[in-house]
């Protein structure tokens, strides 16, 4: 069984603990496979996985899956892996199945206004665009369905039918649930691809690492090893790489938050922390105080930039939300206005530097596309510098204009995000992009 997935024996008499998450998914892999299933159902796999993990795994998974003669329901919502790796795309939105059809097709021709938000607003890695495409509002909780078309609030082909009766599913080869599909008539969206942001090469640096270095404990590996960046005053910085390459706890270091054994970290604006740098999460959820509205958590944050708590409505304006929301408290909040209030409560205090630590990793790609664009123009409106940490390319793509490489908590290449997408100079680099799947 484990020389089916790939792993030597000796993993039979190891631990989970110490095997690699990988692995694990691998043994968890080789469990499912052991009553021979006719159909082996594989629920967000490779999400947890680093994106040269992902495709090693997806690439057993269809091995295994041709030599068996097994059915693979693939269940994502990473459009790029559907895309790649599937025969047969169903598209579910609230509940429902509203859209169905022959592989890749399914994107290439949407007839369903959700498949098509879905595939405009997922980000290219090829070019940058000057605005994602993003499709208005967020996913009902499924208290909120009502008659009518599931996707009616926020779809703007909408009429009276759509918000009365609802569309099954219609068609052969493909199918679609819509009483107005999109059909090849209709003008496509445009998108407008943008000339990237050309990197400063000149500017007055905001802080600047020089060779620091972390280890967790005395017997750990560097956690960060010899780390050297910087970034310039209204400048947006990337750095990519995957769990565990350091990029999180160089960030951590950056706010006092983890100490540091050697290097050092000068920051050249005198201001206190606060108003220095400012962190936004990925989970907004365990972020924000359930127990204070979010009134009262933008008062506080405004008040440790030393600003008066009247400023509330403008700050949630700012981020796209209506200045009721002051009154509610995270729980009724979606994860998109979540993160928003996580956004507004990072840059009251007017901070010079922006870190934002994968923030749309746990978002649905259409409300990813809106917090993107909302970070992009902030950015822009307010002058403040951002460091944007994740391990999705595409991501970083759409906001950075220089980008920094991390593997095993070294740097391993920088440059402007146009010359490393391009011309990769690392060898890790390229199997990092090379292995970035359907895109
Ligand atoms: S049925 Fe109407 S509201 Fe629903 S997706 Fe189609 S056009 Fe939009």
């Amino acid at each position: 069984r484990l020389d089916e997935v790939d792993l030597p024996e000796r993993v039979a008499r190891q631990y989970p603990f110490e095997l690699s998450g990988g692995m694990r998914q691998r043994v968890a892999l080789a469990a499912s496979l052991a009553s021979n299933p006719q159909i082996l159902i594989g629920d967000e796999p490779t999400t947890a996985l680093d994106v040269t993990t992902q495709r090693e795994m997806l690439d057993l998974l269809e091995r295994i899956q041709g030599e068996r003669d097994m059915a693979l329901l693939l269940i994502t919502h990473d459009l790029g892996i559907a895309r790649e790796r599937a025969n047969r795309i169903l598209v579910m939105y609230a509940g429902r199945l509203v859209e169905s059809g022959e592989g890749a097709d399914v994107f290439t021709h949407a007839q369903h206004p959700y498949t098509a938000g879905l595939r405009d607003s997922d980000p290219p890695l090829k070019h940058r665009l000057v605005l994602l495409p993003a499709i208005a509002g967020s996913v009902p909780r499924p208290s909120e369905v009502a008659v009518g078309c599931v996707f009616a609030p926020r779809c703007d082909r909408a009429d009276d039918r759509c918000r009365t009766d609802t569309p099954e599913l219609n068609g052969t080869t493909s199918q679609v649930a819509c009483w107005k599909p999109i059909t090849k008539a209709d003008t496509p969206h445009l998108i407008q691809i943008a000339t990237d942001v050309q990197a400063q090469n000149t500017g007055t640096d905001l802080v600047v690492v020089k060779a620091v270095s972390k280890r967790f404990s005395p017997s750990a590996p560097l956690a960060l090893d010899n780390v050297d960046i910087s970034i310039r005053l209204g400048e947006a910085v990337g750095i990519v790489g995957e769990s565990g390459s350091g990029k999180t706890t160089l960030a951590r270091c950056l706010i006092g938050l983890e100490s540091f054994e050697s290097g050092n970290i000068s920051w050249m604006i005198n201001a206190p922390m606060a108003q220095r740098a400012q962190i936004v999460f990925q989970d907004p959820t365990s972020a924000l105080n359930p127990a204070m509205t979010i009134g009262a958590s933008l008062a506080e944050a405004l008040r440790v930039g030393q600003r008066d708590k009247s400023e509330v409505p403008a700050l949630l304006q700012l981020v796209g939300l209506p200045a009721e929301y002051a009154r509610r408290r995270p729980h009724g909040l979606s994860g998109g206005e979540q993160q928003r209030v996580a956004i507004a409560r990072a840059i009251a205090p007017k901070p010079k530097l922006l870190i934002c630590d994968e923030p749309v990793s746990s978002l649905d790609v259409s409300v990813q596309a809106q917090i993107l664009n909302l970070m992009n123009s902030i950015i822009k409106e307010m002058g403040i510098a951002l460091l944007f940490i994740t391990h999705d390319l595409a991501v970083v793509r759409q906001v950075v204009s220089r980008v920094y490489v991390m593997n095993n908590g070294r740097v391993v290449e920088s440059g402007t995000m146009e010359n490393v997408l391009l011309s990769p100079q690392h060898e890790y680099t390229r199997q990092l992009f090379s292995s970035v799947a359907g895109k």
